[in-house]
């Protein structure tokens, strides 16, 4: 299955925040890579998104859109940063 590049979530997640998603900065949960969640792999589905981490395939976020209602979930996230400048850091896990 080939996978979008993480812009497309521009749309899905402008009804969620009142910012745009895909320019903050965000860390994934398993393998402490840092960057925009524009950088995820995406995989869109019928009823939403998977967006998941550039190096070890993580899931990161979850949207799913149903009956005139978006369902989030962004536990693969360490965290999200909102008002950062981008950057593209990669924190070392042990490796
Ligand atoms: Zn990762």
């Amino acid at each position: 299955m080939n996978h979008l590049d993480g812009n497309v979530l521009a749309g899905p997640g402008m009804g969620l925040f009142a910012f745009d998603p895909t320019t903050t900065q965000c860390q994934c949960q398993s393998c402490a890579d840092i960057a925009t969640l524009g950088q995820a792999m995406v995989y869109g589905q019928p009823m939403g998104f998977v967006a998941r981490c550039r190096y070890c395939d993580n899931v990161l976020v979850v949207i799913v859109e149903h009956a005139g209602q978006k369902s989030l979930n962004m536990r693969g996230l360490r965290w999200l940063r909102v008002g950062d400048e981008a950057r593209n850091d990669r924190i070392s896990a042990g490796d």
